[in-house]
């Protein structure tokens, strides 16, 4: 069995509230939203973080930038923040890639 949260939900042994998925791509929601609409992105492979997944499954990122597109269409109107925290200092605290997706307000750059 893995430790990582993320392979963990994609492998459905931890439970979420999924928004969309997609072969290579899950959606669901963050536990802790910091927006109205507050969606997590994450491709099924594990990848440590963003530069891994553009390196490594650049068409897997792509598909979740569309995702991220389908769930604000859905949800807020098609406007929306994506954000991939990488590493500690940027604030990332799950170690296999996610997109945030962000929106449903207006968002003030300050609150990023
Ligand atoms: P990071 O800080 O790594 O960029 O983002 C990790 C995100 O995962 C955080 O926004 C956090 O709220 C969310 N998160 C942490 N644990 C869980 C969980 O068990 N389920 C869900 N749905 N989200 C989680
Ligand atoms: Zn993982």
């Amino acid at each position: 069995m893995t430790d990582c949260l993320f392979c963990r939900i994609v492998a459905g042994e931890i439970p979420a509230t999924l928004v969309a998925e997609t072969d290579r791509v899950i959606a669901f929601r963050d536990i802790t939203p910091k927006a109205p609409v507050h969606v997590l992105v994450v491709p099924k492979t594990h990848v440590a973080n963003v530069t891994e997944a553009a390196a490594q499954i650049p068409d897997v990122l792509a598909e979740m930038v569309a995702v991220a597109q389908q769930v604000a269409d859905a949800e807020c109107g098609g406007e929306f923040r994506l954000v991939f925290n990488s590493g500690e200092a940027a604030g990332q605290s799950v170690f296999h890639a996610h997109a945030h997706v962000m929106g449903g307000k207006h968002l003030a750059w300050e609150d990023a």
